[in-house]
């Protein structure tokens, strides 16, 4: 998915993923192993406000848009594909970011339905009690 990158993911998600999978190849016995085919994912509740973040960060070029803090999102390119996404207090936007980047999906319509996102207020439904 990432051109072969070794990641250290260190996030809850990921944690539990790993740890049913070598659960269920403990109890397989022989034969292939399962493998993780997820693509990491994490969340993270700040001062009444929730970062989501799925993909890559590495070896990419980083595009804010919207206001910077609250209510933004972030894009990770490399070429011509979309390969992470950070949302701020967007949770409605941040599973239609990750299919995009799972189908290897392009830069241009990511930043354009990005953009559309942030200029009419839509997706911004997971601000947290402070
Ligand atoms: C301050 C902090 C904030 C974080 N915030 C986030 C976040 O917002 N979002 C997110 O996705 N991830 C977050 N993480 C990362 C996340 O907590 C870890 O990735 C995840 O907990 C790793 O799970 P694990 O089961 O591999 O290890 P752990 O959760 O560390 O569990 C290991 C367990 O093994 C026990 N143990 C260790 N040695 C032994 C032994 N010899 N015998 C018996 N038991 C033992 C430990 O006590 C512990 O309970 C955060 C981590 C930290 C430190």
């Amino acid at each position: 998915m990432f051109g072969g990158d070794l990641l250290r993911v260190e996030h809850w998600t990921n944690a539990a993923e790993q740890g049913a999978i070598a659960g269920r190849n403990a109890i397989r016995g022989e034969g292939d192993p399962e493998k993780i085919s997820g693509i990491p994912y994490f969340w993270s509740n700040w001062y009444g406000h929730r970062l989501q973040f799925v993909g890559t960060s590495l070896r990419t070029e980083e595009v804010v848009i919207g206001p910077g803090g609250p209510g933004s999102v972030v894009l990770y390119r490399r070429g011509d594909r979309i390969v992470g996404a950070l949302t701020i207090d967007r949770g409605g936007d941040i599973m239609k970011l990750r299919r995009r980047i799972v189908a290897r999906g392009s830069w241009d319509e990511a930043v354009e339905f990005a953009t559309a996102r942030v200029e009419d207020g839509s997706g911004t439904k997971q601000t947290l009690p402070a």
